[in-house]
């Protein structure tokens, strides 16, 4: 069977914010480009962002208040030009999302309305109720669908094609029949989102399973900073559904089960709204130490009762709907149950702060870019600030959309031809054809537990080695795998497989570059080593697989600038 060669002057992977922010870019600097996303884009993860984006632009704020708070709660890791990038075009970000006609939340007097987050010194995330997300997600898709972008939809993308330092295109499949395609392009940009689904508590969508990472990496290319993973404070007992900080912000409190308003323990200042790392450590310390709550003593209270309806129907509605959903509590008239799930990726693919690709430590792709979740420009460092994501997304989006255009006229075409596709192939086909006696269900559910137990917001070289172990043995069992279903129609158990495989791969990243770090930063927190550690860990973890699937690692240096190393408060 032939197969179809598309050609493109760009290729985006992702429908998220971060890649139609960017195809729009694309498509209006006239520039042929086509979106491949796996899901339907309206139902990629940023759309279930609740809480806000951050922008400085009131006058008790200012930009330079927001580095620091950034540059702080990332625990010093972040690169400090990519942060003073970021921080400086927030507030432009934001008009320009509320002239494409994203409908933000208002103040009385018709400006723009913030709530205060974790970390932050002043109230600066701008909202749409507690539906943030949505409403971005809506307009950037409306506005690059209206541009012209053609989206391939319910397409997904399972290998690059990766030859003498160049990106020149990506092999996807459809999703309905299993037909293979090529998309040839000069340029390829990743927006794949995060990867917090190798947890068994995480508060993320099924689709997040970090596809674009391992992709990746199977062709040599570094990760950057994997073992840095963000625990929310606040999923819903038992199942990690977020509760977005906005119910933090908005006042919410924390107690144990001896009614202790505990965060007065452990950030006395900022309380319930310290960075969150800190918060998701306090409440599993309280867990641990027998003052849980719930059924099983695992959770504690989250009370917004003494907000009163008003407030929570008009800011909290969809958060509300969640608890009594998920939990039949209502929180208007009690508190909830929370505890902390994973939830963000600080790591991912390298990229310097126009959006290439890293081949190492001084050379890049050509070709090749990155945004949104997925990369790592690092804005975020070991740790991130609530409400600083999705403006990454749509603020690094559009601006390495218009660097892919600058870059796109030097860039020759190299003709993709059908062996280009041999590795995806054979991956389908020993998925298919394997007659093994393993279940692709059960192999996740084992390295989702030992994800969670192992590799969680505490860490030893114990446990992480434990989790190295079960990774390895989890692989080779892989090589059992039996796929049930042998059709070609919506094999979703195909793609679970596929998707497996990658879950494995980055994992490995994640808890080998874990044990490497012998220090607590953010949200790397060792048991064995409490302190962070500037002398021999102020730097970015560079992670590399070999042929035979084994991490090889390096360091590399954090872009400093002028806020001043110290020890985080809250
Ligand atoms: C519940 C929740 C609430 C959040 N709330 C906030 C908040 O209030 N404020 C904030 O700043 N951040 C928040 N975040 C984080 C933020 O939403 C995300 O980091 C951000 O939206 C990611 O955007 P993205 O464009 O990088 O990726 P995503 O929106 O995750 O999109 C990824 C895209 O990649 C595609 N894709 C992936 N793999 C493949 C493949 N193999 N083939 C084809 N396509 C593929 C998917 O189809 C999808 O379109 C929240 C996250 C969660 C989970």
């Amino acid at each position: 069977m032939s197969i179809p060669i598309y050609t493109y002057d760009a290729i985006v992977v992702g429908a998220g914010l971060a890649g139609c922010a960017a195809a729009r870019e694309l498509q209006t600097a006239g520039k042929k480009v086509a979106v491949i996303t796996k899901l339907h884009p309206l139902r990629s993860h940023s759309g279930a962002a609740q809480g806000g984006i951050n922008a400085a632009f009131s006058d008790e704020d200012s930009v330079e208040l927001h580095e620091f708070d950034t540059v702080k709660g990332s625990d010093y890791l972040a690169d400090q030009d990519a942060v003073e990038f970021m921080c400086k075009n927030a507030p432009e970000t934001i008009r320009w999302a509320e002239r494409m006609g994203a409908a933000f939340s208002r103040k009385p007097d018709g400006t723009i309305a913030q709530r205060p987050f974790g970390g932050q010194s002043s109230p600066r995330a701008c909202y749409a109720k507690d539906r943030t997300g949505l409403t971005l997600l809506q307009t950037v898709y409306e506005q690059a669908f209206r541009a012209g972008v053609k989206f391939w939809d319910e397409w997904y993308a399972a290998d690059i094609i990766y030859k003498d330092g160049k990106v020149s295109g990506v092999v996807a499949f459809n999703i309905r029949d299993m037909q293979m395609a090529i998309f040839n392009a000069k340029s390829v940009m990743f927006a794949t989102g995060g990867y917090a689904r190798a947890y068994k508590i995480n508060s993320n969508a099924h689709a997040n399973t970090g596809d674009g990472l391992s992709i990746v990496a199977r062709h040599g290319l570094p990760l950057e900073d994997m073992e840095f993973v963000q625990f929310h404070p606040s999923g819903l007992s038992g199942n990690g559904v977020l509760i977005s900080e906005a119910a933090r912000g908005e006042g919410g409190r924390l107690f144990n089960s001896k009614g202790e308003r505990f965060m007065e323990k452990y950030a006395p200042n900022a309380l319930e709204l310290a960075s969150r790392d800190v918060v998701a450590r306090a409440i599993l310390n309280e867990i641990r130490e027998g003052r849980g709550v719930g059924p099983r003593k695992d959770a504690v209270f989250l009370d917004v009762t003494h907000l009163g309806k008003d407030l929570i129907m008009s800011r909290l509605p969809e958060l509300r709907e969640l608890a009594i959903t998920f939990l039949g509590l209502d929180m208007i008239e009690e508190p909830i149950l929370i505890s902390a799930t994973a939830h963000y990726s600080m790591g991912g693919i390298p990229v310097d702060i126009d959006g290439h690709a890293r081949k190492n430590n001084s050379e890049l792709v050509e070709g090749f870019y990155a945004a949104g979740e997925c990369s790592c420009v690092s804005v975020h460092g070991a740790n991130r600030l609530g409400a600083n994501s999705v403006l990454e997304a749509i603020l690094f989006g559009r601006f390495v959309g218009k660097t892919m255009v600058k870059d796109i006229d030097g860039i020759e075409l190299r003709p993709a031809n059908e062996e280009d596709a041999q590795t995806a192939l054979s991956e389908i086909d020993f998925l298919l054809n394997n007659n093994g006696n393993e279940s692709i269900p059960a192999l996740r559910e084992e390295l989702q537990q030992c994800m969670t137990a192992n590799a969680g917001a505490f860490r030893t070289k114990e446990t992480l080695q434990i989790a190295i172990d079960t990774i390895k043995e989890l692989r080779q069992r892989f090589q059992n795998v039996r796929v049930k279903d042998k059709s070609k129609v919506f094999n979703t158990e195909l793609q679970e497989a596929i998707e497996f495989g990658h879950m494995l791969d980055y994992s490995l990243f994640i808890v080998d570059s874990a044990i490497a770090r012998k220090e607590s930063r953010g949200a790397h927190y060792r048991e064995d080593f409490q302190k962070r550690d500037d002398e021999n860990f102020l730097q970015h973890t560079m992670a590399y697989m070999d042929n035979e699937g084994n991490i090889k690692l390096d360091y590399m240096d954090v872009v400093l600038g002028k806020h001043e190393l110290q020890e985080r408060h809250y």
